[in-house]
């Protein structure tokens, strides 16, 4: 064995019901914000998405994967979205499972449940946004989407500033009361309002499966910051491309965001360049001023990149070993 470094040969399995008891929401918010500024930093990068729709039961199905030579995180979340599952099956729609391989050998480390996981760190991503691009009076939270992740993304986000009421718009409206609860549990008011009142906010969350835009860009008022998470496919899109125009552009990823992400419309129409698409990562570390005015509209394009799963993942796992509750498998 002289020289030779003794590799792991076990891996470690951390089912779906362990994730829970955990990972809060506070884990997922340093991971992510964490991992965003490295991004920007060149330290660490996502490799390209594969994402089909397979031709059965509606699903778009795919694999985001990167690798963090700084937090030594390599490996792919496997998974998709299934539109039928909550009425035929009684199982949530977004499913996917995270692989973790050893940077050094390539094999496998650890398996790990993704669906909750995905969406506490798709809602610490518009929550990083919100810490970073929100005016800091922000009084009124506005949400489009009222899903599995809308319930997540609110709970998040209103931690995020000093919100006295919560407004909301969603396309199915017996849905709404999902998202109410949550605004009630946090001791605050919830209206049901038309998309025109989304002038409103001082932040908006847009976080549905649309592929046709229902937020226009007359929508929103000057000010806002507007947070677009449910775009992370082709073909996907929540607001009016002018908006973006009229916006000043921050993403996760350029690269996704162009292709899969909600300025795909945009820059596809001429109305923006690459250019214009500016990394959060790069506020977070201080090379972006981020938001310079009290009436500029930010509007951060989150697409959701492997990376994000791969940080909250790995902390995930040291953890689950540590309170005993991974199943560990000998190779
Ligand atoms: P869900 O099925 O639980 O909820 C879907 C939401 O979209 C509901 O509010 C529904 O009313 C709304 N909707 C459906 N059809 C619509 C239409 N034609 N027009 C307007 N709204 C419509 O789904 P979910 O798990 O909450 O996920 C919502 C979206 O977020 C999906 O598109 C999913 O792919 C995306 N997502 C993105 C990320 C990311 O990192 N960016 C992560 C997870 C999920």
């Amino acid at each position: 064995m002289s020289g030779r470094k003794r590799k792991t040969k076990t891996m470690i399995i951390v089912p779906e019901k362990e994730i829970a008891g955990l990972l809060t929401r506070a884990d997922a918010f340093e991971a992510v914000e964490k991992v965003f500024a490295s991004m920007s930093k060149g330290s660490a990068y996502n490799f390209p998405v594969i994402r089909e729709a397979i031709g059965y039961e509606d699903a778009l199905y795919g694999f985001k994967g990167g690798f963090d030579k700084a937090g030594m995180a390599l490996g792919l979340k496997a998974g998709g979205y299934w539109p039928n599952n909550l009425e035929k099956h009684g199982e949530i729609n977004h499913q996917s499972t995270v692989f973790l391989f050893d940077p050094d050998t390539g094999k496998v480390k650890a398996m790990v449940g993704g669906n909750l996981l995905t969406a506490l760190r798709t809602a610490a991503a518009s929550s990083v946004s919100i810490k970073h691009l929100a005016r800091k009076d922000a009084k009124v939270m506005g949400m489009v989407g009222a899903g599995h992740q809308a319930t997540f993304q609110l709970r998040a986000a209103l931690e995020q500033r000093d919100f006295e009421k919560v407004i909301g718009w969603n396309y199915h409206p017996e849905m709404l009361p999902n998202i109410e609860r949550v605004a009630n549990e946090a001791g605050l008011p919830f209206e049901a309002v038309p998309l025109e009142g989304l002038a409103e906010a001082d932040v908006v969350i847009s976080i549905t499966s649309t592929f046709a835009p229902t937020i226009m860009a007359d929508h929103i008022a000057p000010g806002t910051h507007i947070a677009c998470m449910g775009t992370d496919t082709k073909g996907k899109q929540e607001v009016e491309a002018s908006l973006l125009a009229r916006a000043t552009v921050f993403t996760d990823e350029v690269a996704q965001s162009i292709s899969i992400g909600e300025a795909q419309h945009a820059i596809a129409s001429g109305l923006i360049e690459q250019s214009d698409v500016h990394e959060l990562g790069a506020v977070i570390n201080g090379t972006h001023p981020g938001r310079t005015s009290a009436d500029e509209i930010t509007l951060f394009d989150g697409t959701g990149v492997g990376l994000q799963d791969l940080a909250v993942a790995s902390s995930i796992v040291d953890l689950a070993v540590e309170k005993g509750v991974a199943t560990i498998v000998d190779f």
